[in-house]
């Protein structure tokens, strides 16, 4: 049976004891690409959780799997040739019921409510988003008349009010524009305007100012901080730049090969990283004030294929600190200090 196919549960009532703190728990998560040269474990095994209004920083390098974890949580993987495999995806509401999102039919009235709803996400092209056939108040208006019983024109009234909350100037006029009249940054804060215009309870945002410039990418991030607070959100803020992480996150969850490597809060992972990726990525950027900043030391070698069967740690080949055991067996994701987990044998 399929995962599509058993009918949506409710969790056990231990789920729920974790949901106090924690709105979004992913166990065990595998998802994986059914091609004909063979099966691409793009995220094979994660294991993490999102505080209740706190912001969760994903990084690592391209095709570490931080994308297609998250795509994953919304059910935006295309099937074929991807599916997850093993693992759940619980939701923990404030009501304290708790859902695995793995167990819902992806054409489902109850996942769509889910999304946009309670969990919404954006992307680094506005356009993924935003149809470009259709003036931007309308696609508001339309999304908050799929998730809430307001008249027509209360929807309109809410989608001119988003546009005010992201600070675009003259929404009045602005509702009725469409996307290409819109500058990239515009775009990007219509976009929030969207994601949050039915006050979802998580915000996932998947590298959300790269195309910016910096200007525009620090205005998006203030508001980013300032609609959390006013929405009460939780965020998942998928990026490779570590200094959007440093700014912004609460927790930090590093991932290396369809793997959590490391989790900890914020402070940790820039003062005290324990695995040697984490080092590696850390020693390879700029980091402003740092005694030794002219000294960047990239992380040798490549990732390994998604595909290949590795046999011990995945990062071992790139690791400076590789011992025997490394070669022969994984080392197992567990908190090495209150609230501080990595899967590297030097902490064992
Ligand atoms: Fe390096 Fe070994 Fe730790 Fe892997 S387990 S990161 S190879 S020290």
């Amino acid at each position: 049976m399929t995962l599509e196919q058993r009918a949506p549960a409710r969790v056990s009532a231990e789920a729920n004891r974790n949901a106090e703190d924690t709105i979004l728990e992913l166990k065990g998560l595998k998802t994986y690409f059914f091609l004909e040269r063979g099966i691409v474990k793009a995220v094979d095994g994660v294991d993490v959780s999102v505080g209740r209004r706190k912001t969760l920083g994903v990084v690592g390098e391209s095709g570490c799997g931080k994308s297609v974890t998250f795509r994953s949580v919304m059910r935006l993987i295309q099937s074929p040739p991807g599916r997850i495999v093993e693992g759940e995806i619980l939701l923990h509401r404030k009501d304290g019921d708790t859902v695995d999102i793995t167990q819902l039919d992806p054409r489902s009235r109850q996942l769509r409510d889910i999304r946009g709803a309670e969990i919404a996400m954006i992307f680094q092209e506005p356009m993924t988003s935003l149809n470009p056939l259709h003036p931007v108040g309308r696609q508001i208006s339309e999304s908050v008349l799929l998730h809430q019983s307001l008249s027509r024109q209360a929807a309109q009234e809410r989608a001119e009010e988003m546009l005010n909350r992201v600070h675009i100037a003259d929404p009045g006029r602005r509702i009725g524009e469409y996307p290409h009249q819109l500058s990239g940054g515009m775009r990007q804060r219509v976009m929030i305007a969207l994601a949050l215009s039915c006050n979802p309870s998580i915000l996932i945002a998947d590298e959300p100012t790269t195309a910016l410039d910096v200007t525009v990418q620090a205005q998006i991030l203030d508001l980013m901080r300032e609609l959390q607070d006013d929405f009460d959100s939780a965020i998942v803020l998928i990026t490779h730049n570590l200094g959007v992480v440093s700014q912004m996150a609460d927790h930090v969850a590093v991932m290396y090969l369809g793997r959590v490597v490391e989790y900890a809060p914020v402070y940790e992972i820039f003062h005290n990283p324990k695995h040697p990726y984490t080092i590696g990525l850390l020693n390879s950027v700029p980091v402003l004030g740092r005694k030794d900043e002219n000294r960047l030391v990239p992380i040798t070698g490549m990732v390994p294929s998604p595909m290949e069967e590795i046999q011990g740690c995945a990062f071992a080949d790139r690791c400076p600190e590789a011992m025997e055991i490394c070669w022969e067996q994984s080392p197992d994701f567990k908190e090495h200090e209150p609230g501080h987990s990595a899967a590297c044998w030097l902490h064992d």
